[in-house]
């Protein structure tokens, strides 16, 4: 009898697996992705969208017809809990999902999003319409306040100071953080050349400022108010709750533990991936999108041995990565290690890396 292999999230690393899945078959195995929207957005190409360079269509991939293709079935739902010992899980619409083999990839929850009101002026990008959206002139007209100096929020920082210098408007566009951005321990040169190219292109950096109170139009910092025509709330990740309130076992943030095989020790036929697990051997790796594909290929290996030979790999970060943050009107800004260097050729690079993994999806 065929074992049944649960996937729960289409994030990166699942991503990657359902691409192999498109050539060679798991064995013996029926397999399910579950996810709330049939579509997914490939965040690397966000801030091109934000700017105008890309349409919609272009960082869009089609959760159904890649699981048509790699004979995997997909159900449209999110994941309420999970029982590990009945092996079910229980769907926002009531469902149960039996299973003989899971998997995470269900990525993480923007911090402190309950602290956000009801309002369209505010865009935190976990959900669908909300990507959409940020191509909109709301989303950019006026004053535009980003909380958050990480990445995300840098690089939409920049696209949006570009959109409005193409457009002529005169609005500013304000990244408010709580540290100094990107991160307290990135290396001195690279963070001093980021913030310089931040500062020149004319946004408004407010470093080492907390965001005491988030209501509609404005947010109070310190004593002060300060008035926002769209707010970008793009705070650091924490843990989703379903790890905690499933009683799986967690980190102390509640990211789901799991071993360099990406296994859950005390249950070995859940496996974790992407920025939601902490790896117990690897608890300082960075969550970002390149750690979740990479992951995604010893998942990869080490659910074939477990349905198969019951052979695995250990998962091993990179010491070094690439990474490339888009910095407005087709500039980039590209870090190896501690290496540096900003320009033309950046974002070509970028854009071709983004155009190559996207056209493996098509
Ligand atoms: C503007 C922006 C730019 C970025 N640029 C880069 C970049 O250039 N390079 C880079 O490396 N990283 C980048 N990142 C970060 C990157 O997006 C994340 O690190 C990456 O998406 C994490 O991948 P993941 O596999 O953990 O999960 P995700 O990609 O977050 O996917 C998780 C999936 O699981 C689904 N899901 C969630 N909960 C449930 C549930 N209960 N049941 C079922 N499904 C569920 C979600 O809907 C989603 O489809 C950027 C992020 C932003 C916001």
């Amino acid at each position: 009898m065929s074992e049944k292999l649960l996937l729960i999230g289409g994030g990166h690393a699942h991503l990657s697996l359902l691409k192999k899945m498109k050539k060679n078959q798991l064995p013996n195995c029926e397999v399910t992705l579950l996810n709330p929207t049939s579509k997914y957005y490939y965040s690397g190409m966000f801030s091109g969208y934000v700017e105008g360079i890309y349409a919609l269509e272009d960082l869009e991939i089609n959760l159904a017809s890649l699981c048509e293709r790699a004979g995997v079935q997909f159900i449209e739902g999110t994941a309420m809990s999970v029982d590990a010992k009945q092996k079910m899980v229980l769907t926002e619409k009531g469902d149960i999902l039996s299973f003989d083999v899971l998997s995470f990839d269900i990525g993480t929850r923007r911090k402190s999003m309950e602290e956000l009101p009801e309002s369209d002026s505010i865009y935190h990008l976990n959900r669908k319409e909300q990507i959409q959206e940020l191509g909109t002139d709301e989303s950019r007209r006026g004053e535009v306040v980003i909380i958050g100096g990480g990445a995300a929020g840098i690089e939409l920082g920049f696209s949006i100071q570009s959109w409005k210098k193409k457009q002529g408007d005169d609005g500013n566009v304000s990244i408010i953080s709580s540290s100094p951005i990107y991160g307290e321990s990135e290396d001195d040169r690279c963070k001093k050349q980021l913030k310089e190219k931040l500062i020149g292109a004319g946004v408004v950096l407010r470093e080492n400022e907390r965001v005491e109170e988030v209501r509609d139009r404005e947010v109070v910092v310190g004593s002060e108010s300060v008035p926002y025509d769209a707010l970008l709330w793009m705070t650091g990740s924490e843990a989703p709750k379903l790890y905690k309130s499933s009683k799986l076992p967690t980190d102390d943030e509640g990211y789901l533990l799991v071993e360099d095989t990406l296994q859950v020790k005390e249950y070995p036929f859940i496996f974790g991936s992407g920025n939601g697990v902490t790896v117990r051997q690897y608890p300082e790796i960075p969550r970002n999108g390149v750690m979740a594909v990479r992951q995604g290929e010893v998942l990869w290996d080490n659910l074939e041995g477990f349905l198969g030979s019951g052979e695995g790999y250990h998962f091993k970060p990179q010491k070094r990565y690439l990474t490339i943050l888009s910095t407005g009107s087709r500039h980039g800004y590209l870090r190896y290690g501690s290496f540096c260097t900003a320009g033309k050729l950046a974002w070509k690079m970028k854009n071709k890396i983004d155009q190559k993994f996207m056209s493996t999806f098509k």
